[in-house]
């Protein structure tokens, strides 16, 4: 017996086999049709998808045969890549030195006529055959020949279309999980900013200083000898404009007032948002009567700001006291806000 050479481009050869991806694939009726259509035209009772891999050959299709694959060494194909460009036909097995006393020919199933036509990838390199045989010795007709050829071809057509779809599909792969990355980069490119906004001591929707930075001037307003006055400012019925309107609009209106109010009080003190709809201004080196004057004026901007949603803020102010602490301080403008709130809102009270 005559083990098969390896095909000069064989490296080449094999990459292209594997990139196909087809190898140990799962059975397919269009490679099986074509294998029974092989058969009934060329009149054998087996044919073959036989692909060559490195030791073995791999039938992606076979009709009257009951393995999935044979060693290379014994492979009747892989003498048939040898020559690409055309059909190898054997007549009779035992009559050829390759392949006489091949077991596959000694043993069952006792080839004794083999045909085979190439199967070319589109750069012209062979991965296997579409093969015919029989256990008993015959002849193609040469009608017989070229169906054979031509039915190569569509098998050929086959397996690049096999290894297209199997590229889109990784490529699809691919693509989800670079959205999933970016996904999850954003995520953690929106946690990192709202660190960022934390330690820069801004609040995130609107801008104003924050909790953390209020508690920081009102601590240095509560150290120092001087007048030093604190407002709270509460949007009036803001649940019904998040009810009407929607949450979204209702963080839009959250902005907008604090535009109004950052505008109005033109870098005098600390505005900062104390949470919810509720904000703080702190106005160091202000007396009390000053303080309401300036509200009154903050409390006017936000009425008559032009905005999409009209609204109005009530506005509680309290100034520090001898032997006040941050929580003291802060009830006594919630006080007089509450007052302002009970007194029928959109005003400002002193406490
Ligand atoms: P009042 O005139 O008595 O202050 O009435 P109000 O409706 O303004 O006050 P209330 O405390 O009943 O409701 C405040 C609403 O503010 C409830 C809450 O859902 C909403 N809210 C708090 N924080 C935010 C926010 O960041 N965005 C939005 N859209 N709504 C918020
Ligand atoms: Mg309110
Ligand atoms: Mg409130």
């Amino acid at each position: 017996m005559q083990r098969p050479a390896k095909p000069d481009n064989e490296a080449e050869r094999l990459r292209a086999l594997h990139r196909s991806g087809i190898l140990d694939s799962g059975s397919d009726a269009a490679f099986d049709d074509l294998v029974s259509i092989a058969a009934a035209i060329c009149g054998v009772p087996m044919a073959l998808v036989s692909l060559v891999d490195t030791d073995r050959q791999w039938f992606k299709a076979r009709l009257g045969l009951a393995d999935t694959e044979t060693s290379r060494d014994v492979s009747f194909c892989a003498h048939a890549i040898l020559d690409p460009g055309q059909t190898m036909v054997i007549a009779d097995a035992r009559e050829d030195l390759r392949f006489r006393d091949n077991p596959l020919v000694t043993d069952a199933p006792g080839i004794r006529f083999y045909a085979g036509a190439p199967l070319l990838d589109l750069e012209g390199l062979p991965l296997g055959t579409l093969c015919v045989l029989d256990d008993t010795p015959r002849k193609l007709e040469p009608f017989q020949l070229k169906a054979l050829d031509a039915l190569s071809r569509q098998v050929s057509s086959l397996l690049e279309l096999h290894r297209v779809s199997r590229e889109l599909k990784l490529q699809l792969q691919d693509r989800n999980w670079y959205e999933d990355q970016l996904t999850r980069f954003s995520e953690q490119l929106e946690l990192a900013n709202a660190d960022l906004h934390e330690q820069v001591r801004l609040d995130a929707l609107t801008g104003l200083a924050n909790r953390r930075a209020l508690g920081a001037a009102l601590e240095l307003a509560l150290e120092g000898d001087d007048a030093c006055c604190v407002a709270l400012l509460d949007i009036d019925h803001f649940k019904a404009v998040n009810d009407t309107h929607g949450h979204a609009a209702g963080d839009d209106v959250l902005v907008q007032v604090a535009n109004t109010m950052r505008a109005a009080s033109a870098g005098h003190g600390l505005l900062a948002r104390h949470g919810g709809e509720e904000f703080a201004w702190v106005l160091p080196g202000v007396g009390l009567d000053q303080a309401v004057l300036q509200c009154e004026y903050l409390r006017e901007a936000v009425k008559f700001a032009s905005a999409a949603l009209p609204v109005t803020i009530s506005i509680g102010v309290a100034s520090v006291q001898p032997g006040d602490i941050i929580a003291s301080l802060l009830q006594r403008a919630d006080t007089a806000l509450y007052a302002a709130k009970h007194a029928g809102r959109d005003r400002v009270m002193a406490g």
